[in-house]
């Protein structure tokens, strides 16, 4: 940080520096935002007690609270954070509308402290961005991600464009479970109960014959998984929850941590994961500094390891019921990961806004920002309640990495768009996307994307899977022409630092799914 541009220059261009050249060049990006070392100093020495104690109060108070589910005739519990969320997908209205109202009762009952906390972490962060100079409070963000304001307005504009979709989808769901009006508590409704088991065993036949029958390198590497043992998924008392595939260091090979309980959900699970450790596998050539991804193209791998999984599990339940519910258990992933987080982020973005504005806001004022973002998702077709609008409160991701969640939508609208790109080009996509994998951090994001779909002077190539099913004559007429957003993963100026893979991310989606 210290060198000037033109010596450091020099030194990047230096042949024996080639290897890390991606790297240099994203940290020096960071250098209009470093201040003198002594500030920098007091600054780190400082964090302990101020913001990282803060985000540890938060962690610590939503992970001690209880939420009291009463159902109407049954005995009263105090339930955790991660059981009340797993009983809004009941197949039962009664026991998720029991969970609707315990989940806000309880967040209402400690809403003064988190509010608090929220209000603090972000006057912090508008602060930091003051002392940094970035002009906006994403700012920080884009820069780690790699990718452009413009890009991401974009992206959540041509997101919100297609809003009708959801409606759309809602309706049918409440025709499918024969309700005449949808509310919050019924957007997880499972559509039956009885959906098949399968047993380990079978789920690693299915998730390695799809990656084989993609590309028998990748078979071979995720068959090495299962024969090496790097995969812990057995259920045991004390075994942390969640998923997630640690790269450890490139003179290793990563590992994988899941608890499997034969759902169907677990066999996607897995073949998440075994994405996510292909990715990590093949990148280990390109060294340490630079395996890591930034987070926008992070879950690329294991989203579409999802999808070849997903195209098999269809083929092999071939009975109709559990094919409807397979697909609309998958577009309700898509709506979490796509249309719900850029309601996050613009809720985020109002309310670091509103803080600068207006003050500090009482919970009540930040409940009527999160209603004011949800409502254009959710129209008339699902109604939200009152309660609804202190469910912002538990939400980690806006505590611990400001402004996170719009990469969930840029990684699943790039997956889509490369999925059928592969449908389209068949055999010939397939080591255009290994590459791209083994590229690790180091292929810039536009460029990789714009490589792998072939599609950087066509920029109707890369498309965000957003266009409705067959519209334009799709080929396949399944998945839809690339729409709109596409262009902007092709033009986007991306730039920034290395950003650290979230260990856990699976954890982390799957907490943005519950709610
Ligand atoms: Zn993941």
């Amino acid at each position: 940080m210290k060198v000037d541009d033109a010596a450091a220059t020099r030194l990047v261009d230096n042949p024996a520096l080639a290897r890390h050249r991606h790297y240099l060049e994203q940290r020096r990006l960071m250098r209009p935002h470093y201040m003198t070392e002594p500030e920098e100093k007091v600054l780190e020495q400082k964090t302990t007690t101020g913001r990282a104690a803060f985000v540890r109060l938060f962690d610590e108070t939503v992970a001690a609270m209880t939420f009291p589910y009463e159902l109407e005739g049954g005995a009263a519990a105090d339930l955790s954070l991660q059981q009340i969320l797993a009983k809004l997908y009941d197949a039962h209205r009664s026991v998720r509308r029991a969970a609707a109202d315990g989940l806000t009762n309880g967040l209402r009952k400690n809403a003064r402290l988190l509010a608090y906390i929220a209000n603090n972490l972000v006057l912090d962060h508008r602060t930091d961005c003051e002392l940094r100079n970035f002009e906006r409070p994403e700012a920080p963000r884009h820069l780690a991600n790699e990718i452009d304001h413009r890009v991401v307005e974009a992206l959540m504009t041509a997101t919100e464009r297609h809003h009708a979709t959801v409606h759309r989808y809602y309706r049918l769901k409440a025709k499918l479970l024969g309700l005449d009006q949808l509310y919050d508590y019924d957007r997880y409704a499972p559509l039956f109960a009885d959906m098949p088991r399968c047993e380990w065993p079978d789920a690693r036949r299915i998730v390695q014959s799809s990656y084989a029958a993609f590309s028998p390198r990748a078979g071979a590497v995720v068959a090495e998984f299962f024969d090496r043992r790097w995969i812990d998924a057995e259920l045991r008392p004390g075994k942390r929850g969640g998923a997630f595939s640690s790269s450890a260091v490139p003179s290793a090979h990563p590992y994988i941590l899941m608890n499997f309980t034969d759902k169907l959900r677990d066999v996607m699970t897995l073949a998440h994961e075994l994405g996510h450790g292909l990715h990590q596998y093949l990148s280990r050539p390109v060294g340490y500094l630079q395996c890591d991804t930034p987070l926008t193209t992070a879950e690329m791998a294991s989203v579409f390891g999802e999808m070849l999984t997903f195209q098999r599990l269809l083929q092999l339940y071939p009975e109709p019921r559990i094919r409807l519910a397979m697909l609309c258990s998958k577009i309700e992933d898509g709506f979490a990961t796509v249309f719900r987080q850029v309601v996050l982020t613009r809720f985020e973005q109002a309310l670091h806004e509103a803080r600068h504005t207006e003050g500090e806001l009482t919970a009540e004022r930040v409940n009527a920002l999160w209603l004011t973002a949800n409502r254009p998702m959710h129209g008339e077709v699902v109604r939200l309640t009152d309660g609804y609008g202190w469910w912002w409160l538990y939400i980690g991701h806006f505590i611990h990495t400001p402004f996170y969640c719009y990469a969930y939508a840029f990684g699943e609208l790039l997956v889509l768009a490369l999925y059928q790109q592969y449908k389209q080009e068949g055999e010939q996509f397939v080591p255009r996307y290994l590459d791209l994998l083994a590229a690790g951090g180091v292929g810039r994001a536009a460029q990789a994307a714009g490589e792998a779909g072939r599609g950087r002077h066509r920029p109707d190539v890369l498309g965000a899977g957003l266009e409705p099913a067959g519209r334009h004559g799709a080929r396949g007429g399944r998945v839809g022409r690339p729409g709109v957003t596409g262009r902007f993963f092709l033009d986007a100026t991306f730039i920034g630092p290395q950003y650290h893979l979230c260990a856990g991310c699976q954890g982390s989606k799957r907490n943005l799914l519950l709610e």
